[in-house]
């Protein structure tokens, strides 16, 4: 089989066997290993539905989101380590928006490390609305140090790391692109992590009005991931695995990844998740699903 008609490994993938409160007492049964998903980004969420990436910038690490929840940070922790990496060093958090499963563990973070907490302005609001929920979620309190600029990237190391609002999952919802080079080949990869791709029942009408959210924040999400996904991205991370297919995919050799060098998997996620709000607003999109 040549390489233009083997089966594609990374697409959006229906969530399943997800991590959520009725599982909660075998969150054992949920965990995976840590695994290099770029040349110096290594996956060190250790369970099978949110992750989180570590950056070795070379001048300190950064990390994309905190993990799911308390029960199984010592899974984050412990694949933080197992990355040959020191959670001390950690110097930024950049979340990718305020929702628990993905903040849980800023603030024991912050406590180890001293570390900065980031977040968009547009998520701030909402996280300060939402800090003391205890249900259906409980928000873990974490105090955000720095805010995004779009305008200004964040410098560190060997990254340039570029972000981007996008509106959608929530109204801060942020992405990262930056560039990152093996050392060994002198390859250089364009990757990207988009912040926020859950839709359903997200960016439902129902659901928006219920949050006090516009209805365009649907209809900017499906222009943006058109837009986003005709950006050259050789490796997309996925901050909940489903969301490409990724937990299928872990190498036997963790350390090796090259399988998640897939110039399409980017485009593709992107295009399926605009296509699957469109069908929640057929009198906008009356061509949604026959294309
Ligand atoms: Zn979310
Ligand atoms: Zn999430």
């Amino acid at each position: 089989m040549n390489a233009a008609s083997a089966p594609k490994k990374f697409f959006y993938a229906q969530p399943a066997g997800r991590l959520d409160n009725s599982s909660m007492a075998v969150h054992w049964e949920h965990a995976i290993p840590c695994f290099r998903n770029a040349p110096h980004v290594w996956n060190v969420g250790g369970q099978d539905n949110v992750a989180v990436f570590l950056l070795d910038t070379g001048d300190g690490c950064i990390l994309f989101d905190t993990g799911l929840n308390p029960e199984t940070f010592y899974l984050t922790l412990d694949r933080i380590w197992q990355s040959g990496h020191d959670p001390r060093d950690i110097r930024k958090i950049f979340l990718t928006h305020w929702h628990w499963d993905h903040t849980a563990n800023a603030r024991v973070l912050h406590e180890l490390s001293g570390c900065e907490i980031w977040l968009s302005r547009e998520d701030e609001i909402e996280h300060q609305k939402h800090a003391g929920d205890t249900s259906p979620f409980r928000v873990t309190p974490y105090a955000v140090t720095d805010f995004y600029d779009d305008d200004r990237p964040v410098r560190m190391g060997r990254f340039t790391i570029r972000t981007r609002l996008c509106p959608g999952h929530t109204p801060g919802v942020t992405s990262f692109f930056f560039d990152d080079t093996d050392d060994a080949t002198g390859q250089t990869y364009h990757v990207a992590l988009h912040g926020g791709l859950g839709v359903d029942p997200m960016m439902r009408s129902e659901t928006l009005r219920r949050y006090g959210y516009p209805e365009e924040m649907a209809h900017r999400f499906i222009r943006d991931c058109y837009e986003l996904a005709e950006l050259p991205v050789d490796i997309a991370l996925a901050s909940h695995y489903n969301q490409a297919n990724i937990v299928p995919n872990i190498p036997a050799d963790t350390n090796d990844y090259s399988v998640f060098v897939a110039d399409y998997a980017w485009g593709d996620v992107l295009r399926n998740r605009a296509g699957a709000v469109k069908l929640f607003y057929p009198e906008t999109y009356p061509e949604a699903g026959k294309e």
